[in-house]
């Protein structure tokens, strides 16, 4: 399988590393040229206000919105998961406002900008949690599938095509949450 990897800005490397290791190819999304048939795409954290400038100034905006709206299957992680948002709460800038869900960036403040936590994902147990300056989702609006809560804050969501995620599963161990994705993908290139 080839997952897209959008490679502008952020720990695109983190997540190329895991998907390779799960045995499917990369490709490195870095402009308007670089998108043909892909299985899945990923959405890697970093910071969304300068992801959200690059994609546009780089003509790659409309491009990935097609394609996510077309049904390509998506991970949006921490960054990757505000640009999926339909709403955030604090902030002006809005992205691709595919995911029916609202995020507050940086809702864990500066005191507690990094943490682990082992949380249940789904029907996964134990999952590894890394939250590197996280957004949490606040509101989900209907059909919007909740996978993973800590601390009560809704901080993994899967609608059709899209999961939405505040942590980061390209971060040490665990690819289980990797895994899920890609078995989404594969889903979804069976059905082409
Ligand atoms: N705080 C970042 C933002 O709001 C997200 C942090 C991350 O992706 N690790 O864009």
């Amino acid at each position: 399988m080839r997952i897209g990897v959008l490679a502008v800005q952020g720990d695109f490397i983190e997540h190329e590393k895991m998907v390779e290791k799960l045995g499917c190819q990369v490709v490195e999304l870095r402009n308007k040229n670089d998108m043909g048939s892909l299985d899945g795409l990923i959405l890697p954290g970093g910071e969304s206000t300068v992801q959200g400038k690059l994609i546009k100034e780089l003509g790659m905006f409309d491009l990935l919105k097609d394609l996510i709206e077309g049904g390509l299957p998506v991970l949006g992680t921490c960054a990757g998961l505000i640009l999926l948002s339909r709403n955030i709460s604090n902030d002006e800038a809005r992205h691709f406002q595919t995911l029916p869900v609202t995020v507050e960036r940086n809702a864990y403040g500066r005191q507690l900008g990094s943490f682990m936590s082992a949380s249940a994902f789904g029907s996964l147990s134990d999952v590894e949690m890394t939250f590197i300056r996280a957004p949490v989702i606040t509101a989900v609006e209907k059909d919007v599938k909740i996978l993973a809560r800590v601390d009560e804050k809704i901080v993994a969501v899967e609608y059709k095509n899209q999961m939405g995620i505040s942590f980061h599963p390209e971060l040490g161990e665990d690819t289980r949450v990797m895994e899920y994705f890609l078995r989404k993908c594969r889903n979804f290139s069976k059905g082409q």
